[in-house]
């Protein structure tokens, strides 16, 4: 019964599990929110997952909202990508030599991303966007990157400040280890304030080499961006020189076949992309117009390097991933169904329970934020949220076995492999939970 999973074992293997790997994994995890911090608790490990479905040790099944935090668009264990890998395995799993896959790749991202000429593969989100900002200082000739409180690019350095995701759930937005000569050259602004850019614009002119956004911010739950917005970022970086940049590594292929550019009709000089174009493998990737990227080494001057970039397991994946999507565009209207159907049901159990909440939809993406405001549109309108309450949430989520975000500050992923009967079970276990809030 998928609405009760839980057998008589319960968390039992998870625990004595995850117990063991605290002794060996600072945490006990390779990615801080992972471990279940902000919502109390222990993790369940995960042995396996398919489709919708992911199974964790002591065999208890979930419905699954993470998707491992947005590639498997497509589901898990999507069985294409699964033989395009077992396919290339066998000829060998990294070469460090050019491939046909990775022209290959290139040519099918330059064809969906609309405003991307040539691209540059690389392993994580974090080295597409640690390499963005290294390729538009040193097109621009200026040190400083202008950032916006609550979106995250990455664990690199200069992304650090005030970031979200892990960083966020944790109340760790300002990382010890960045030096203040690095913090120096971030500057943040408050998303959807375009007046707070202008300032910084107005008093860092000629510094500043870009700014870096995420179109849609996903990682202090999901924000949308306002009407113009976006427009007055292209508009403001253009009047001063500065590079624009959409960090796509979540909106990418997802929002559209070409990303939030494509669904906001607005273009970046640089665009940085990674999970749904690994189909679940390490891989990142960054993109933008010829005269740009023909910068990089060994082209231009600016270098930059991967012992396994465009590796050819990566390439294989990715290649059906993103030729699925291409090829399947309804897809993008089944996925946008099923989340307003989730929508609408969390806001129908919001009113049942007699709680206040907003849910913020864009696409496939959503979150639920259990706050007294009545929008959310900016970082000052997340932090009203209550931790406590999404925390309840999602534990008697998870003991009902929906597998949502273990944090306030993350999106529900939808993935083509939810089915009407998994996204019902959701809201009736949903709307079960908050009715014991
Ligand atoms: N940029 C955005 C918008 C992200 O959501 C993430 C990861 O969640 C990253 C960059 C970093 O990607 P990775 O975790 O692959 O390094």
């Amino acid at each position: 019964n998928s609405n009760s999973p839980l057998g008589a074992r319960g968390h039992q293997n998870s625990k004595t599990a995850f117990k063991q790997a605290c002794e060996v994994i600072p945490g006990g995890v390779n990615s801080p929110v992972r471990a279940f911090k902000s919502v109390g608790g222990q993790p369940v490990l995960i042995k396996k997952a398919s489709g919708s479905r992911i199974t964790d040790i002591d065999d208890n099944e979930y419905i699954d909202f993470i998707g491992s935090w947005g590639p498997m668009i497509l589901g898990h264990a999507y069985p294409p990508i699964v033989e395009a890998i077992q396919q290339a395995a066998v000829l060998g799993t990294s070469y460090g030599a050019p491939t046909l896959l990775e022209t290959e790749m290139a040519e099918l991202i330059v064809s969906m991303m609309p405003s991307v000429e040539m691209v540059r593969m690389v392993n994580s989100g974090t080295e597409a966007t640690m390499s963005a900002i290294r390729l538009a200082r040193g097109v621009t000739g200026r040190s400083k990157i202008l950032k916006f409180a609550g979106c995250y690019h990455g664990h690199g350095d200069s992304f650090l400040i005030k970031a979200g995701s892990g960083a966020l759930t944790l109340g760790l937005p300002d990382s010890p280890g960045v030096t203040e000569s690095t913090a120096r050259d971030t500057l943040t602004a408050n998303y959807n304030d375009l007046e707070s850019v202008e300032k910084l614009f107005a008093q860092y002119a000629n510094e500043i080499a870009a700014v870096i956004v995420e179109p849609v911010a996903a990682n202090m739950g999901v924000v949308l961006p306002k009407n113009g917005f976006l427009e007055g970022l292209r508009k403001l970086t253009e009047d001063n020189g500065a590079l624009l940049i959409f960090d796509e590594v979540i909106t990418g292929f997802r929002l559209a076949p070409g990303g939030a550019q494509e669904y906001f009709g607005v273009m970046p000089d640089i665009t940085t992309m990674g999970k749904i174009i690994g189909g679940g493998l390490p891989v990142g990737a960054y993109g933008g117009k010829k005269e740009i990227m023909l910068q990089l080494a060994p082209a231009g001057p600016i270098y930059q390097a991967g012992t396994l970039s465009g590796n050819p397991l990566a390439m294989a994946a990715g290649i059906v991933m993103l030729k699925t999507l291409k090829e399947n565009s309804d897809i993008y209207s089944k996925l946008a169904r099923h989340a307003e159907m989730l929508e609408n049901g969390l806001k129908e159990g919001l009113d049942k329970a007699g709680i206040k909440g907003v849910v913020n939809r864009v696409g496939s993406l959503l979150t639920l934020f259990f706050t007294e405001n009545d929008s959310v549109e900016s970082f000052e309108d997340v932090m009203t949220s209550d931790k406590d309450r999404y925390a309840k949430f999602f534990r008697l989520s998870l003991e009902a076995g929906i597998y949502m975000a273990p944090s306030q500050f993350e999106a529900v992923f939808i993935s083509n492999a939810h089915t009407d009967e998994d996204i019902l079970a959701t809201i009736a276990a949903a709307q079960e939970a908050m009715k014991q809030l």
